[in-house]
């Protein structure tokens, strides 16, 4: 195996692991979402996982290399998303991308189409924002089926203090600098859309 291709492989089985773990929570029924990490700054390239799998299922080989443009390096074939992935790579810095379709986020953004404002919750402080006196805003932006479309409207509305937006009637992107982090953030900000949902 050439050190690109066991580098694949490598990134794959991370993407496996966590897509299992949240396929667990029922976060990505249905094959929905997608996950990726970034192998590569310059060029841009990263691992995605490959579209259309059972995602708690997945293997190491159910990953395709994209680039910036989220289009297939090496063959394959990646979501369509996977372009909404490089952008947000690009756009935050960040060294993984988490695509997840909760109900809690969906649910939320239908209810609050301008934007989720949490404050004084212990919990804000795992996304590096204060436990108290601080109103956090997560963004919310419209759907679209365009990927161009939809990287424009992330970049014009995200909050660079959190690293997670939510697509109205869709679902959640998070991001980290590792697949750990990115995993820790969609947590969070899932517990509190959940709660959000929950209190009214
Ligand atoms: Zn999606």
């Amino acid at each position: 195996m050439s050190a690109a291709r066991e580098e694949l492989a490598e990134a794959g089985a991370v993407l496996a692991a966590e897509a299992a773990r949240f396929a667990s929570f029922g976060w990505m029924r249905g094959t929905s979402g997608n996950l990726s990490v970034v192998v590569s700054r310059d060029p841009l390239r990263l691992a995605v996982t490959a579209s259309g799998r059972d995602k708690g299922e997945l293997s190491a080989s159910d990953v395709v290399l994209v680039d910036a443009f989220g289009m297939a390096v090496d063959g394959g074939k990646p979501s369509a998303e996977a372009a909404l992935h490089a952008r947000v790579a690009a756009l935050t810095g960040a060294g993984a991308v988490v695509h997840v379709h909760t109900v809690a986020s969906v649910a939320m953004g239908r209810r609050r189409p301008g934007g989720i404002v949490f404050r004084d919750l212990e919990m804000l402080k795992g996304i590096g924002r204060p436990a108290h006196g601080v109103a956090v805003t997560l963004p919310v932006i419209a759907n679209s089926q365009d990927m161009t479309e939809l990287g424009d409207r992330l970049e014009a509305a995200r909050n660079p203090d959190v690293p997670a937006v939510v697509v109205a009637g869709h679902g959640l992107y998070a991001w980290g600098a590792t697949p750990l982090q990115a995993r820790h953030h969609t947590e969070i900000v899932e517990w509190l859309l959940e709660l959000e949902l929950t209190e009214r």
